[in-house]
């Protein structure tokens, strides 16, 4: 089967294929191949909202639009979920980001779906084929653009940067750099305290990265963590996280006796996901330091697990085994449908910081909180809150029953040692996040 049954047009398989023949061609005098990838943003508000039949309506109108904006040659497909792409001829790259801004202006006219006016927007990633490029290097290059797009806010387009500038001496030097950061230990984890919003005891931390750079000081990972996704030193990276986080969590259930035992969550790439060698790397670093597969969370981006949902719920399910918890992190930002959402073997959905913020302003953004507050609680789920900064936020988490909460209103993420005053159980009349408590 070459095509997808909802839109008609070609599915990734049938791209692919397509693709491939196409790289094998050489593309006419003066023009060079060029791919888009186009992936709606926030979807899961039409589905939540609108119900599935509304979303699949809307991903047609999509499909329609797309191919009614670029070429007639051009091909056409519908990659996964909510991820299309376009392969044409473009002058240069200058002609591809015109036509991506086109796809833009289309595609947030306002639709008619399900009886109601709705509006989207899409994020765009570009791509330029070199004369001895493979699909698997274009799709990677306009895949990682895109992932630029989404991070530097959605509803935009982004070419890959190869396109700006070659991989050359500074490149190469920054990811030995990073290199050499990872392998001689410039790298350390803050942690950020997750608050239990029905006992207001500390629950565990979440272990964020940070690098000590020697000429620029402590630098946040949204100065490094693109790039090792980029460079492939993710996974080096990424294995260094994982053990030092359990390392530390070794280190206090020894610094204290009867110290109950601390559970602590780590991020997860996406590379990471599909590196297999991930499991092998997460029972060790366990067993290295005697700590319970139940103590570790790990934190997958709802983006990450729904590139690719087949492959996501067979790694899952292998982490799974090991005994460890999962996660989905930055909830809401992505497409999951719900029919992934029961399948996958997850024990907590992290709601994304940015409903948080609108919580008690926004009425959509109260109302999405709440729906995914309540469809944790359906499917099994601990619902946790990000971002918590202001009090109010607090009560209205209170009050929609969510189960655990961090933010800058407990703390900001700080080192282990200054963690300490945190391992001293409130007494129980005393929530955290009282006033008074604030700041400790
Ligand atoms: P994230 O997983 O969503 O992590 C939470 C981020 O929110 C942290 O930023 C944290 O400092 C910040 N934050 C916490 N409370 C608040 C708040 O009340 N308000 C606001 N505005 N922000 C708050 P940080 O440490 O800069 O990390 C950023 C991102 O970098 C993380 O987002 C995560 O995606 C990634 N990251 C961090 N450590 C790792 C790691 O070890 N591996 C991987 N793959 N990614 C990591
Ligand atoms: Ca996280
Ligand atoms: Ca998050």
């Amino acid at each position: 089967m070459t095509h997808d049954s909802l839109t008609g047009l070609l599915n990734r398989g049938g791209f692919l294929a397509e693709l491939q023949l196409c790289l094998a061609k050489r593309a006419g005098r003066k023009q060079r191949r060029g791919l888009l990838i186009v992936d709606l943003d926030f979807f899961r508000t039409v589905n939540v909202g609108l119900g599935i039949a509304a979303g699949d309506e809307t991903l047609s109108i999509v499909a329609q639009r797309i191919r009614a904006a670029v070429h007639p040659s051009a091909v056409v497909a519908r990659l996964s979920g909510v991820e299309f792409a376009v392969l044409a001829d473009f002058a240069d790259a200058g002609e591809a980001q015109s036509v991506a801004a086109e796809l833009l202006e289309a595609l947030s006219a306002p639709m008619a779906v399900g009886g109601t006016s709705i509006e989207i927007t899409v994020s765009i990633g570009v791509s330029m084929a070199s004369e001895t490029d493979n699909p698997d290097r274009l799709v990677g290059r306009a895949a990682a653009a895109l992932h630029q797009a989404k991070k530097r806010g959605r509803n935009r387009c982004e070419v890959e940067c190869s396109m700006h500038s070659d991989p050359d001496d500074s490149q190469l030097n920054r990811r030995g750099e990073l290199r050499r950061a990872i392998e001689d230990g410039e790298l350390c984890l803050f942690f950020q305290p997750q608050i239990d919003l029905v006992s207001g005891q500390m629950n565990g931390f979440e272990a964020l990265v940070r690098w000590d750079h020697p000429n620029k000081g402590l630098l946040a990972p949204s100065a490094f963590i693109d790039f090792a996704e980029e460079s492939g030193l993710i996974l080096p990276l990424g294995a260094w996280v994982i053990n030092a986080a359990v390392a530390q969590q070794a280190a206090w259930h020894r610094s204290a006796a009867g110290r109950p035992p601390v559970r602590m969550s780590v991020n997860i790439s996406a590379i990471q996901l599909s590196d297999p060698r991930l499991e092998e790397m997460v029972t060790e670093a366990l067993e290295r330091h005697g700590v319970a597969p139940g103590l570790l969370t790990l934190e997958i981006t709802e983006t990450a697990l729904t590139a690719d949902p087949v492959a996501a719920l067979r790694t899952l399910e292998i982490l799974k085994a090991l005994g460890v918890r999962l996660a989905i992190d930055d909830f809401g930002t992505g497409h999951s449908s719900l029919t992934y959402l029961k399948r996958f073997p997850i024990d907590e959905l992290k709601i994304d910081r940015s409903f948080i913020a609108g919580l008690t302003t926004d009425s959509k953004d109260h109302a999405i909180v709440a729906s995914c507050i309540q469809l944790a609680h359906a499917t099994n789920l601990i619902a946790v809150a990000e971002g918590v900064e202001m009090p109010a936020q607090l009560h209205a988490l209170t009050e929609l029953d969510c189960d655990l909460a961090q933010g800058y209103f407990y703390t900001r993420p700080m080192s282990a040692e200054d963690l300490e005053p945190w391992f001293i159980p409130r007494p129980d009349n005393m929530r955290l996040g009282e006033p008074q408590l604030v700041g400790q």
